[in-house]
């Protein structure tokens, strides 16, 4: 199974000036590992000819496929049609079916075609124009052959995201499908992890995370959260999920008691939600300190019947004035009280209290020192139970690793019910 090699150009003196975050780029990597293709360079290059050139050049001798973005525009400054020809030693030539397309899009804004939009349809001789519904920019499919004989194909996209994406799902990813690579089909499963770090994620995994195993494993952590993703590459769409289901078995035995549910945006919450809908069960969620990510989160779920609501306050103290309750010697005690009228309030009969996120503006040398932070459930028995943890870490990841340090602690609680 021969596979593909690619390399993305992204065109524009905007993004070599830091005035705009080449956002394309990172769209293509991820279609085209989807595909099977495997990406392994980035280009980016300002709007200068000799420039542009080169980089056609250096990418059409090293990679089996060369996807770039931007400068198809009408400009002076839109010089990829240019720079292909020249990189392949081929001239310009107008092509009349995309010079009546240009046209068209322009009649149907109610507007005359400005002549200079006419070298947008001019293409590399030998190359094919590429369909953009979205736009007057066509782009360029076009195959250039190697002094040994071997091949690269250039697919050139206009810079704009949204004709860019249509553009490579409708034209340019069907045809890398088609000219084979050797895949015929993908498949992907996102498994999700909490409570434990990368490097000991990877040790548990071991050799399951090779680059060169198949199905691949990639590990990815986004704070605090762990996701392997399992691309499987075979025949048929049954073959991949069984490649899957086993590989899935052996990560299970492995690190199952950290696993929390499937999907690219699967996070706690979700399972949390997931779990209270089958046991019928309602959740409020009240947390102190100055910070709120489990009201955030559990609000982003829209109107589910799990989740009743969040109190944010600064301390307990305010979470016993604001429920009139009367503080007892024993804190237990105290949050007893104030639980029972939130239960009632909010008609919820679990209650998730994180007691407290750290004030970020304790920091030393940018990073939060650990400090003590106690979970606390009440069952819907009335039953507390509580979790102290020490937690710390950098500022931008200190409140959510703590909030869900707290889904995870309330999970096991869920879980013994
Ligand atoms: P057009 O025909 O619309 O001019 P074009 O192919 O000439 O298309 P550019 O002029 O380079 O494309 O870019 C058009 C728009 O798309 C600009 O707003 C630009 O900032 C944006 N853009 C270009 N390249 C990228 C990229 N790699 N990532 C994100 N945005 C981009």
């Amino acid at each position: 199974m021969t596979h593909f090699n690619a390399e993305i150009i992204s065109i524009g003196d905007e993004m070599i000036g830091g005035a705009r975050l080449d956002t394309n780029t990172q769209w293509l990597s991820r279609r085209l590992a989807e595909l099977g293709v495997d990406v392994q360079y980035h280009t980016t290059v300002g709007d200068t000819l000799a420039h542009n050139t080169d980089v056609f050049r250096i990418a059409l001798r090293r990679a089996d496929i060369v996807v770039a973005t931007g400068g198809l525009g009408p400009t002076r400054d839109d010089l990829t049609r240019e720079a292909i020809a020249e990189a392949l030693g081929r001239p310009l030539k107008l092509d009349e079916a995309s010079l009546r397309h240009i046209e068209s899009m322009f009649s149907r804004r109610g507007r005359d075609m400005p002549e200079r939009n006419q070298v947008q349809a001019m293409f590399p001789l030998g190359s094919k124009p590429i369909v953009n519904p979205q736009g007057t920019a066509p782009g360029i499919d076009m195959v250039a052959t190697r002094d040994d004989g071997t091949e690269s194909r250039i697919f050139a996209l206009p810079g704009v995201p949204a004709e860019m994406k249509t553009m490579f799902d409708q034209s340019v990813a069907p045809t890398i499908m088609a000219s084979g690579g050797g895949i015929k089909t993908i498949r992907h499963a996102v498994l999700k992890f909490f409570g434990t770090g990368e490097s000991d994620m990877e040790q548990r995994l071991g050799d399951m995370i090779a680059r060169d195993r198949q199905p691949r494993v990639g590990i990815t952590v986004s704070s605090a959260t762990i996701s392997l993703r399992i691309s499987a590459i075979a025949n048929t769409e049954s073959e991949c999920e069984a490649l899957i289901a086993a590989t899935r078995e052996d990560i299970m035995q492995r690190v199952g008691d950290l696993y929390f549910g499937d999907g690219e945006s699967f996070e706690q919450h979700h399972a949390v939600d997931q779990i209270l809908k089958r046991m019928g069960g309602r959740l409020a969620v009240i947390e102190l300190g100055r910070a709120a990510p489990l009201g955030n989160w559990f609000a982003t779920l829209g109107d589910t019947p799990a989740f009743a609501g969040g109190v944010s306050l600064a301390k307990v103290d305010d979470l016993v004035r604001l429920t009139g309750t009367t503080p007892s010697s024993e804190e237990n005690q105290t949050l007893a009280d104030c639980f029972d009228v939130i239960s009632e309030r909010f008609q919820a009969d679990w209650i998730l209290l994180v007691n407290e996120y750290p004030d970020l503006q304790n920091m030393v040398d940018q990073v939060m020192p650990a400090s003590e932070v106690t979970f606390t459930v009440r069952d819907p028995q009335g039953q507390q139970s509580s979790l102290t943890e020490r937690l710390g870490g950098h500022p931008s990841i200190v409140q959510p690793r703590i909030a869900k340090a707290a889904l995870m602690f309330l999970r096991q609680r869920l879980a013994k019910k």
